[in-house]
């Protein structure tokens, strides 16, 4: 349990009650990612404490009441850890990822670093996958719904700021619609990654001159869809630079503090700017088919792999050198 920021410790807490709505499972591996370590540090301004963390999550089945389509105990499943409260202006359009009062286990409500907890049915994706790979469905889940947003095709050439977890999404998804992808990063570790994920190009922006490797590689026009997965302010404006005209400039970064724009641009180009939050089931779908394919580097995008105990261990290491690892899973059993 996250105390206050940078102060962890293991507790026991009662066992989750099981309702007719209700699956009971117990946690077998949970992801620690860039928001888990922003709360560590106490620099997530969703998050409250105490909190137990976990929202990257893989589970199995121990009991499911539910009358339709119930679980067979034993199953092995993925975890949707949002909430939707199906009355607001995004609910009322479909567009659940997006609730308004969403609550994500392990940020507005305790997540999944516990030995059971208890969720409703439509959060479970069963799959064919290894305990390492169904943890690694939520994170591939941000990047593919950025993708989607972006309506991205096979002659589109897509851009990605940003090659850490959500960003490796991206390039897998727009890699496995056909299209070309260019990774920007500052990390070279990250862009190797990015490469072995499917990148097309991949550019160093701190030693290469972006504008003018971005004009080369698109034959001068940019590229087509523009994805920012990083949130700066000036990753923020690149993104509108660089795009072609008419193209798309897709947001999952957040930034913050406010950005200045060039507005001009948005009419000029006629762009289509469009944020991306969370995924839709159709995403968590489309995730669980990549994976199945064996397409996806699952042992180089795992840094460290540890047991519950040293989870705190882990994370106070992690702030202590963000650089050191990408994504860290805990062996809960
Ligand atoms: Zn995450
Ligand atoms: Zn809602």
């Amino acid at each position: 349990m996250l105390r206050n920021p940078g102060r962890i410790d293991l507790d026991s807490i009662a066992d989750p009650l099981l309702t007719d709505g209700n699956v009971l499972l117990k946690v077998r591996m949970v992801g620690f990612c860039g928001s888990d370590l922003n709360s560590f540090r106490g620099l997530n301004p969703l998050v409250t404490y105490p909190r137990i963390l976990g929202h990257e999550v893989s589970a199995t089945v121990v009991e499911d009441r539910g009358t339709d389509s119930p679980l067979k105990a034993g199953t092995n499943v993925a975890v949707s850890p949002y909430t939707s409260c199906g009355a607001c202006p995004s609910c009322r359009r479909g567009r659940r990822n997006a609730c308004q009062f969403n609550q994500t286990l392990g940020v507005q409500r305790d997540g999944a670093l516990t030995e059971f907890i208890a969720l409703p049915r439509e959060k479970l994706y069963p799959a064919n996958l290894t305990l390492k790979e169904l943890c690694l469905v939520e994170p591939l889940t941000v990047g593919f719904h950025a993708v989607a947003r972006g309506r991205v095709t096979d002659r589109d050439t897509v851009a990605v700021w940003g090659c850490g977890g959500v960003g490796l999404g991206v390039v897998a998804a727009a890699s496995s619609r056909g299209a070309r992808t260019i990774c920007i990063d500052v990390d070279e570790e990250k862009l190797e990654l990015a490469r072995i994920a499917g990148a097309k190009v991949t550019v160093n922006s701190k030693r290469e001159a972006l504008h003018e490797r971005l004009l080369e590689i698109t034959g001068g026009r940019g590229p087509d869809v523009a994805i920012e997965a990083i949130g700066t302010a000036a990753t923020f404006r690149a993104a509108v630079e660089e795009v072609a005209f008419t193209g798309r400039v897709v947001y999952i970064g957040y930034a913050k503090e406010p950005v200045s724009y060039e507005t001009r641009l948005f009419v000029q180009k006629e762009l289509d700017v469009l944020g991306s939050r969370n995924a839709q089931p159709e995403d968590f779908g489309a995730v669980i088919k990549f994976l199945e394919s064996g397409m996806f580097p699952v042992d180089h995008a795992i840094s460290l792999t540890v047991p519950l105990e040293q989870a705190g261990d882990a994370l106070r290491s992690w702030s202590d050198d963000p650089a050191r690892f990408k994504k860290i899973m805990v062996c809960v059993s």
